[in-house]
């Protein structure tokens, strides 16, 4: 037996009881006449100690012989501490070794295994093994789990089914590239990796199934963006004989339920919003509310007093910066430069001090008299003390620049609290949105999505006006998840086919098999992912998700751990009908 108890669970009570314990070195203190060990396995650390007068010489040449990260098995009696360490569970007691066994040698470690560690995040990832020993990661991953088996035991209450779908694929759009993977077997031929079960989980629907739920790893091609991975694991749902309301009733239901389990939290209706109105108050289809600082339009306001920049724009809007007004012009002026940073791309903008004592002092004093300003004041929700920020421009873009400083000023006014939780449904998106670079429509959520039935008329008048059966729940600025109601007839899955430039024939190819199977009894059905590693890291109050995967992928998409991917040997090629790799020079 290579264990009586873990390192974390010894206490008092344990008093005199002969003990075997396996675990770590962690660290090892030397003062001659007595050393101890600090034991360390998933659990815990204990202490193993060694005095002169009751210890074999023996016994302190072995000990002496340890490195850190040594893999030992110690017997010995539970003793009281002398000196008690309040700050771990362990703490009031030691163990007094009578056997010190070495399990395995270990090299010097990269870095201090450590919650307070030396190493920095390269020489981490490389070692992700060595990092998961850390409390920090381990805890992380085991909180992880946690989610994991309660969201199964919340669904499997509810009757949803969880199935196994293929990994080995044709192509599922969902707006980013596939994977793909050569086949042996089939010279030429390529498998796709799902970027998404969606297309199975509706086969499943007209399987019957009725409610299917799965815990599943996703794969999308795209250029990383900051906190972004490859290969990412959704909690994926879809439900028979559903309307929109009833799959946001049971998944609202999901996400309160984790909320109290792990945060304590309760919640009553998450509030609902539509896109159109995220977009107007808050620039975003995601906005984070658990701050104010709304956008307040003043286009109508704002033109035609002689200021040629505004009078260009389609959209003039602005924020109230709460208490800012004490920004110094160097302040000010830095803010001007982070909006013209390639990554949020303004012009500059104006800005507008709201005094304390109700006067205002602007960059734009030349046009704009007090009454004016005051009328914007009023549009942004401004008190006294406050620092108004305006932009303008095409209406996308700068909503979009606008909602990126929002969410920066909220950073560094310290709004964006980790404990807070602020969940909310996005509903009404348009079913579709218009592509400059191909010069076509693009499915907003996929192309199976069906359109809401009053604007039916809409489809081939005005498309990019119509609405989808689509949602989104959104977490402290955060997409969560997202779903919708499904087409499941095979004429309107046609017609949208159509809309989104694939030829009939495309459509056929790409997907025949789920038109085929339309013509079977399709339910009505719907359903809804959500973000699995991302849920998890918010809810933990952490919004990077790779530290909730065990190994994840850096920023390049590789692996530096495995050092993937990797070129295969040219056998390998062959044998995969590969005939050369491209340098993307041609
Ligand atoms: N497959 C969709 C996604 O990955 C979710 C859904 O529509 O159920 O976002």
């Amino acid at each position: 037996m290579f264990r009586t108890h873990t390192c974390g669970e010894l206490t008092q009570a344990n008093i005199n009881e002969k003990v075997t314990l396996s675990g770590w070195v962690s660290t090892l203190r030397d003062k001659g006449f007595m050393m101890w060990i600090d034991l360390r396995d998933r659990y815990g650390i204990t202490q193993i100690i060694l005095d002169e007068d009751r210890s074999s010489k023996e016994l302190f040449e072995t000990a002496r012989s340890l490195g850190r990260e040594f893999v030992v098995q110690v017997s010995g009696t539970v003793i009281e501490r002398a000196s008690k360490n309040p700050n771990i569970p362990t703490g009031e007691i030691e163990i007094l070794v009578d056997s010190i066994k070495i399990l395995n040698e270990s090299a010097l470690p990269p870095f201090t295994i450590d919650d307070n560690t030396d190493g920095g995040e390269d020489i981490r990832m490389k070692y992700r093994y060595l990092d998961i020993r850390r409390n920090p990661v381990k805890n992380k991953l085991i909180f992880r789990s946690k989610v994991a088996q309660e969201v199964r035991k919340y669904l499997d209450a509810q009757d949803f089914v969880e199935v196994e779908t293929p990994v080995l694929i044709k192509s599922t759009p969902e707006g980013a590239r596939d994977f793909v993977v050569p086949s042996r077997m089939n010279p030429g031929e390529f498998y796709a990796l799902p970027q998404s079960p969606q297309t199975f989980k509706q086969l499943l629907m007209i399987g019957g199934l009725d409610k299917y739920f799965q815990i599943v790893k996703c794969f999308r091609d795209e250029d990383l963006r900051a906190d972004r991975q490859p290969e990412f694991t959704q909690i994926d749902c879809e439900m028979s004989f559903v309307e929109q309301e009833d799959i946001m009733n049971v998944f609202e239901g999901l996400a309160k339920h984790l909320l109290q389990t792990f945060k304590g939290l309760e919640f009553g209706d998450f509030p609902r919003m539509t896109f159109a109105d995220a977009m107007r108050r808050y620039g975003n289809d995601k906005p984070d509310i658990r701050f104010g600082m709304e956008f307040g339009e003043i286009t109508d306001l704002a033109k035609g007093k002689d200021f040629k920049i505004f009078d260009e724009q389609e959209l003039i809007v602005g924020i109230a910066a709460e208490g800012l007004n004490t920004y110094t012009r160097k302040e000010i002026d830095k803010i001007i430069e982070w909006v013209q940073r390639p990554q949020v791309g303004a012009t500059g903008l104006v800005w507008v001090r709201y005094n304390e004592d109700g006067t205002f002092k602007s960059s734009v004093d030349k046009f704009y008299s007090q009454e004016d300003l005051a009328a914007w004041a009023e549009r942004m929700n401004a008190k006294p003390g406050d620092l108004l920020l305006v932009m303008s421009g095409n209406t996308t873009k700068v909503r979009g620049q606008l909602s990126a400083l929002r969410m920066e000023i909220a950073e560094r006014l310290g709004l964006r609290k980790s404990d807070e939780f602020a969940p909310l449904w996005v509903v009404d998106f348009p079913l579709l949105e218009w592509d400059e670079e191909s010069g076509r429509y693009h499915a907003m959520h996929h192309p199976f999505t069906s359109p809401k039935s009053e604007d039916f008329d809409k489809i081939e008048t005005a498309p990019g006006e119509v609405r989808a059966n689509a949602y989104d729940l959104v977490l402290n600025g955060n997409e969560i998840g997202g779903g919708s109601i499904r087409i499941f007839d095979k004429t309107l899955q046609a017609k949208m086919f159509n809309l989104l430039g694939f030829t009939e024939e495309q459509a056929e190819a790409q997907f025949g098999f789920l038109m085929n199977a339309f013509k079977y009894g399709a339910p009505p059905h719907g359903g809804l992912a959500f973000g699995f590693d991302r849920f998890v890291s918010i809810l933990d109050g952490s919004e990077t998700i790779r530290d909730y995967i065990a190994f994840p992928k850096n920023n390049s998409g590789r692996d530096v751990m495995i050092d993937a991917p990797a070129a295969i040997a040219p056998e390998q090629m062959k044998e995969l009908f590969i005939a050369t790799t491209f340098t993307g020079k041609e």
